[in-house]
This record gives C-alpha cells, sequence and structure tokens, in this order.
C-alpha cells in the first residue's frame, strides 16, 4: 500500500456509503492544523482548512464518539469498545487555532487537544517549512548557493514549483543544525523587510503566544507537546537534539499551563521518525506519542508510535474513510517492529 495508502483510503471511501461501515469501526486519533475564513495562496498556506471544507468535515463526524484525549488509556485497553470513537487533534499551534476554530468545535461539542511546538509559541518564529515555502515561491529570481543543498535556480513559476518540492524534502531530512543554515541562507534572499512583509501577509501562520494556549487550557482544550522547534526527529539527529525536542518541550509546557503527557511527532511519517526519537519521547515522561502513520487504534504495539490520520483540505468523506484506516495497521506494526 505505500506511501499512497491516505490516497488510497480518499478514494475508496468516496464509493461507500457511511452505513456500510457503520459496524466496521475501529478507533482512530485524527488531525488538521489550521482554520481559515478564506486563504489566498495555496503553495503557501498549505496546512490550513477553509472554514467551509472544515464544517462539511465535522459534519461528517457527527455520528462518531469524540473524545478527549484522557480517555486513551480506555480506548487502547479495550478497542473493541470503541468502534465509533475518535481523538480529534490539531498540530503546530498556530492562532487561528483561537480565534477560528476553537469556536467551531465548541459549536459541535467536539474536545480536541492541541500540540504546540514550543520554540514557536510567542517567540515570532515561524515555521521553517513556511519559510522555505516563502524562498521557493517569493525570493527574486536568481541562482542561490545554499548549504547544505546546493545550487537552486528560481524563475518561472514551474522551476520554482520543481525546485520548492524537492528543495523542502531535502531539507526536511537534514540535521536539524545544518537546516538552520540554509534557512538563514533563504532568508538572506530577501531585500531588508522583504520577508518580513511576506510573513505579515500570510497571517494564517502566525503562532499562538503562552496567554492564547493558556486561554485555551481553560476552554478545555488539552495541550500536548509537539516537540521544540517544527522539525522532524529523524535518525539523524543528534541525542540532545532529540532530548530538547522532547524533555525541552515537555519541561517548557508544564511551566507554562500545566501537566503535559501527550507528544506529536513534527512530519511524524516513517522516515522523520528515528527509534532514538520514539526513546526520547517515552524518557521525557509522555505516556503516548502519535505519529502520522495511517492507522487505527485497535493496532496495539508500540503506545510512542501510534497512528494518526491527516485530514485533506477537503475530506468531506470521513464517515466512510474513519472504518478503513485499520487498514493501515499491518505497514505500522511493520514499521513499530523496526524501530524496536
Ligand atoms: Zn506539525
Amino acid at each position: 500500500m505505500g506511501l499512497s495508502f491516505g490516497k488510497w483510503a480518499r478514494d475508496l471511501s468516496r464509493w461507500l456509503p457511511p452505513a456500510a461501515l457503520a459496524h466496521a469501526g475501529q478507533p482512530a486519533a485524527l488531525f488538521f492544523h489550521g482554520v481559515e475564513p478564506v486563504t489566498d495562496d495555496a503553495r503557501v498556506q498549505t496546512n490550513h482548512h477553509e472554514v467551509a471544507a472544515f464544517r462539511d468535515i465535522l459534519k461528517g463526524l457527527k455520528d462518531f464518539d469524540v473524545l478527549p484525549l484522557d480517555a486513551i488509556d480506555d480506548v487502547l485497553a479495550h478497542p473493541g469498545r470503541h468502534a465509533r470513537s475518535l481523538f480529534l487533534m490539531s498540530d503546530d499551534g498556530y492562532r487561528n487555532t483561537l480565534t477560528v476554530a476553537a469556536d467551531i468545535l465548541e459549536e459541535f461539542r467536539m474536545p480536541w487537544t492541541l500540540f504546540v511546538s514550543t520554540a514557536h509559541i510567542g517567540s515570532g518564529q515561524p515555521n521553517p517549512i513556511f519559510l522555505a515555502r516563502l524562498f521557493f515561491f517569493y525570493a527574486p529570481p536568481g541562482d542561490y548557493a545554499l548549504p547544505h543543498l546546493g545550487t537552486v535556480h528560481l524563475a518561472g513559476e514551474e522551476s520554482r514549483m520543481k525546485s520548492a518540492l524537492s528543495g523542502v524534502d531535502r531539507l526536511r531530512f537534514l540535521p536539524g543544525e545544518q537546516a538552520q543554515e540554509t534557512l538563514a541562507a533563504m532568508r538572506a534572499a530577501f531585500a531588508a523587510g522583504e520577508l518580513e512583509t511576506l510573513i505579515a501577509r500570510f497571517a494564517s501562520e502566525k503562532f499562538l503566544d503562552w496567554n492564547e494556549v493558556r486561554a485555551l487550557s481553560r476552554r478545555g482544550v488539552t495541550i500536548g507537546a509537539h516537540a521544540d522547534r517544527h522539525w522532524p526527529m529523524h535518525a539523524g539527529q543528534s541525542p540532545d537534539w532529540l532530548r530538547q525536542q522532547a524533555a525541552g518541550a515537555r519541561a517548557r509546557i508544564e511551566t507554562e499551563v500545566g501537566p503535559c503527557r501527550f507528544f506529536a511527532y513534527p512530519f511524524g511519517n516513517k522516515r522523520d521518525v528515528g527509534a532514538a526519537a520514539w526513546k526520547a519521547v517515552r524518557d521525557a515522561g509522555f505516556s503516548h506519542g502519535f505519529t502520522t502513520m495511517s492507522g487505527s487504534l485497535s493496532a496495539g504495539g508500540n503506545p510512542w508510535l501510534l497512528p494518526r490520520y491527516g485530514l485533506g483540505p477537503r475530506d468531506s468523506h470521513v464517515a466512510s474513510l474513519v472504518p478503513l484506516l485499520f487498514a493501515g495497521n499491518p505497514r505500522l506494526r511493520r514499521w513499530q517492529a523496526g524501530l524496536a
């Protein structure tokens, strides 16, 4: 099934009426990022649902039991009793989760968990992938010699699209310290003030500050950790980096908000999470870690490598899709076993 699992499930779910699957359920975790009234550049604002599409997705979930994440212990112990149970999660910590998403989720009476990348909360530091996308799509035309990536040629729309695709992928698998150097060179491609203007234009990418995270916590949102910097915890990262990503993020949330026992890996796919990563998460005192590998919560296995499904921008067939997620379990278990 490989990496196209999400596409397979999405395509199949279009043809299956939800009623056909009502008794075939398995508990699952679903996540989104931000929610915006409208987005104006899909190449850059890749992480945000538009309000209308987000509402359609939640309507599709109305016959499920959306539970607070503290129910995870019971769900994992008794998946058979939780055939219609779901957990809803939001990653990164965008400000629009407070200004837009929270009200909608309250209206639907759906509890949810927010996983925040602590270095970005209240610091004005944008998501590095957003910065990289601004570079690929908005830096002046030219050839750029970037540390660790080589020469990147930016001209017309097509060359930018191609460079962005391969460049973001290569950047993501660099050791964190090297990626910082590449990103600094990307920033330097812009004239003074130009990057700041662009960042301000895409208000969707603005992170919450700690007062706002606390406000969400008071409204009943569970606050989890999405590492310290928004960067993969792959096998190329040093032990110190991983410790900061796991233990550092947890300590910060416990100081700023309160007890924190849930973790979600940035990117969280096969190549983004190494064996040392989940051990760092376990050793930091988290009870559970969520990946972005597809599967259902009946898969069993390592509680620090649980599956989650990333909601697509217009996944309105989600009621038929959720019961299919269990088909990812064999691949998930093989991956978990390989990281033992
Ligand atoms: Zn993320």
